[in-house]
């Protein structure tokens, strides 16, 4: 069930949202805006991977996109007890040239910062990057 809210901006910004709704490919301006402020919500409360508390306790997607020949790399990391992963995939990217692997992972924000400095140092590493799942006080699991 919905519920219809609205708030006032000025022309100017009006025609930015829409820009940047456009822009991040959303098609639902309400989609955009509760996905904006959960997000906001989020870095608000427990601020960016890179500013959290030690022992705060982050889950999401660990993203690593890199070239064949690193894999070993990528093994010890799933093997230590730096951080739980609870799922793992690799596909090759074959338009993009690259190979990615996406892990469900868990763990303290310092492990998490320690793993993706170790990756981001790691030669044939492209990008790394990490979504954290929206905290909720309550949910379906
Ligand atoms: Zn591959």
């Amino acid at each position: 069930m919905s519920q219809i809210i609205s708030f006032s901006a000025d022309k100017d910004f009006a025609e930015i949202l829409e820009d940047l709704i456009i822009d991040s490919g959303y098609q639902n301006r309400s989609r955009f805006l509760r996905d904006a402020a959960l997000f906001f919500s989020d870095v608000q409360k427990r601020g960016e991977l890179m500013e959290m508390k030690d022992d705060e306790i982050v889950e999401g997607n660990l993203i690593i996109y890199y070239q064949h020949g690193i894999e070993h790399k990528i093994l010890e990391i799933r093997h230590s007890n730096e951080i739980d992963i609870s799922s793992y995939n690799h596909s090759c990217l074959k338009h993009s040239h690259s190979c990615v692997d996406i892990m469900q992972v868990l763990g303290t924000a310092s492990n998490f910062r320690k793993v993706i400095k170790q990756l981001q140092n790691t030669p044939s590493v492209d990008e790394v990057s990490f979504i954290s799942a929206p905290m909720r006080k309550d949910g379906c699991c």
